[in-house]
């Protein structure tokens, strides 16, 4: 029934391994479990599926071994965790001197002759889950039905109201009988379920059917009459005003800037005041540079002062010091518990939590942590906090370094050499930031040296072709041709509204590889991760264009909403794609990141759901606002206490 059973060393020797009669080798699987759980810290349920196959996995952290079993994932093999833990227990009495005494040579040089303890092993795990006491029928007397009375077997129409009525009151409600079962009750949920199973014990099918039959009608009756309601008359000739502000003058005519005919020139959109001094921000940094986020972390000293003094409690309130002190203990040479952990765990998830890590990540992740320190032997003057925090603090970075590397700037080289432009398509729900980062990366771009198109492809949201094209106008103010060697670096690609956004983002693309633009950035219209005839329509867009980069843009604002965001998007690309193989997000911007303080748990959840890499943070307003990610920032921020 199993595939394999492998047993290794952490630093990646195969100690023994047992290969079914019929299963795939054991190579790509484990392979596959080493790199996206074991590297990726997603350790928490030691389980993973590949393809067709289940694995299961048991750390053993004392001598740094990984046992893994595999089976097909449509069994339910009930003994498998009991024959990883026997096989794991077995192995380490059998070899523990070997290990203890030669250490990594011990590995090297071994001889792990373990085939018949393994075939005893999994033959007494085997017959365990078959030897179960058979389940013994109840008697007659042992049974609800003997306690019934033929009497109450009885059904008389005119009783039932009053076990309603018993029901109703107990819910609060002081109306009759009849009335109660008329009028839906507005209780809990837990209670309607509740009363409803007690109800349908006590009704025949018909009259369940009658009842529910008559509270259908009375909803669509009450619904009926709330949307045929008439309005009142004046409300309705009013209709929607525009506000008028007690500082403006502005009419509608005024800022109608939507005419076709002026689309494209400078003069239709008025002529704001734009310093170019602000919108590059910081004077003194390198143009064209993606700079690091930045933070700056206050803990290590804190750390310090616990390793340096662990009798001491620590007095900072607060601090990380503070919150872990009372926790901390000298445990010198001593394997790791789980009930060492526990109260630490418990301290950094909720420490994780408040950071805006969604909960059940929080959960794994401290889950993760444990299993991977479970039986590790301590240094002498380290604390458990300190061991688990650094556990911890390594995961972290660990999920916060893409598996797959962006490189914009090496791959619109490589685009160029191709005599084609590199296509992005920026996509994310309403307010989030898309326009205003398309512009920020335009910027950076420029700087770089590439000519940058931009398509307007947000042909719904009035106001966003006017955007794009302030952008543009600012950020050829900033890099006129003239400096360029005669070159436009920026130009907007435009249909007006209410077009095919697929199509003028395909047009757009011809245009920037005939007039030689090196990027083309496509601004999508913001929706809802749950509109499925939008998400239909980005799926053609992208299905269509073929873009190299597809970005989805989440406000680091939001939270865990930025995380629920990105999934469903990408899952509605998967759903609503036509083609076999479907484009997904290939990658995060994380906007509004100087909103958010040190609460960036946003960042770890998307990033861990998802495994997506964040290639762009925005931080601001001006151009110069773009980051790359710092994993050791984001880091330092989330363990602030
Ligand atoms: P879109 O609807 O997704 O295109 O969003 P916009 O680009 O219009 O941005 C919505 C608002 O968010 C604007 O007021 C932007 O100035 C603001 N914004 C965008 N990115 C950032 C950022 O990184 N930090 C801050 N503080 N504000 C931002």
């Amino acid at each position: 029934m199993l595939d394999f059973f492998t047993i290794f060393s952490k630093g990646g020797l195969v100690l023994w391994c047992f290969q079914g009669v019929r299963g795939p080798a054991a190579t790509a699987p484990v392979n596959a479990l080493i790199r996206s759980v074991l590297l990726q810290e997603r350790g928490g349920n030691n389980s993973f599926t590949h393809e067709a196959l289940t694995l299961k996995y048991k750390l053993d952290n004392q001598f740094e071994l990984v046992f893994v079993v595999g089976f097909q994932k449509i069994l339910t093999l009930t003994y498998v965790d009991k024959l990883i833990d026997d096989v794991h227990k077995e192995f380490r009495d059998k070899y523990r001197n070997e290990f203890q005494q030669k250490g990594a040579l011990g590995l090297l040089n071994g001889t792990f002759d373990f085939k018949d303890d393994f075939m005893r092993l999994l033959r007494d795990a085997e017959e365990s889950s078959k030897v179960r006491a058979p389940t013994v029928m109840k008697t007659f007397e042992q049974s609800l039905k003997s306690q019934k009375t033929v009497k109450c077997m009885i059904e008389t129409r005119g009783e039932k109201p009053k076990e309603k009525v018993k029901n109703k009151k107990n819910k609060g409600s002081k109306k009759d009988g009849t009335e109660a079962v008329a009028v839906p009750s507005k209780a809990s949920a837990g209670d309607k379920q509740l009363s409803a199973a007690g109800d349908k014990e006590e009704l025949t099918k018909d009259e369940i059917l009658q009842k529910n039959r008559e509270e259908f009608f009375r909803r669509h009756m009450k619904a009926g009459e709330k949307s045929r309601s008439p309005k009142p008359d004046a409300q309705k000739e009013k209709g929607k005003k525009p506000r008028v502000w007690d500082l403006g003058n502005s009419n509608a005519k005024v800022l109608d800037y939507s005419n076709s005919a002026t689309n494209g020139s400078a003069e239709a959109c008025p002529v704001e005041e734009f310093d170019p001094d602000m919108a590059l921000g910081d004077k003194n940094r390198e143009p064209g540079r993606l700079y690091d986020l930045e933070y700056e972390s206050d803990d290590e000293a804190e750390e310090e002062k616990v390793v340096q003094n662990p009798s001491k409690p620590s007095v900072k309130k607060g601090g990380l010091g503070g919150m872990f002190g009372m926790l901390k203990g000298l445990v010198g040479s001593k394997s790791l518990t789980r009930d060492d952990m526990d109260p630490v765990l418990e301290k950094m998830k909720d420490h994780l939590i408040a950071k805006n890590v969604a909960a059940e990540i929080a959960v794994q992740l401290c889950e993760s942590v444990a299993k991977k320190l479970e039986g590790k032997v301590m240094g002498t003057f380290t604390t458990v906090t300190s061991t688990v925090k650094q556990a911890l603090q390594e995961a972290l970075v660990q999920i916060l370094q893409p598996q797959r590397r962006v490189d914009v700037l090496r791959d619109v080289m490589d685009a160029q050499r191709h005599r084609r432009p590199y296509v992005v398509t920026f996509c994310g729900v309403n307010g989030v930031g898309k326009s205003t980062n398309l512009a920020k990366i335009s910027f950076w771009l420029i700087e770089n040296g590439f000519s940058v198109l931009i398509a307007a492809c947000d042909t719904f949201r009035a106001g966003a072709v006017e955007q794009l094209r302030t952008h543009t106008r600012r950020l050829n103010a900033l890099h006129p041709p003239e400096s360029h060697g005669g070159r436009t670096m920026v130009q907007l690609y435009e249909k007006g509204y209410g077009k095919d956004a697929a199509g003028i983002a395909m047009e757009a693309i011809s245009y920037a590889r005939n007039q030689g633009f090196d990027v083309v950035l496509v601004d999508t219209a913001g929706r809802m991760q749950d509109n499925a005839p939008l998400m239909t329509a980005l799926a053609k867009l992208i299905a269509v264009n073929a873009p190299d980069l597809v970005l989805f843009v989440g406000e680091a604002l939001v939270g865990n909403e930025a995380v629920d965001q990105l999934v469903k998007f990408n899952k509605a690309l998967a759903d609503h794609s036509m083609a076999q193989t479907p484009r997904l997000i290939d990658g995060i911007v994380l906007t509004k990141f100087d909103t958010i303080d040190d609460k960036v748990g946003a960042a770890i959840s998307m990033t861990y759901i998802t495994s997506k890499p964040i290639v762009f943070v925005g931080t601001g307003q001006t151009y110069c606002d773009l980051r790359s990610l710092n994993a050791k920032a984001v880091v330092a921020a989330l363990m602030k206490a």
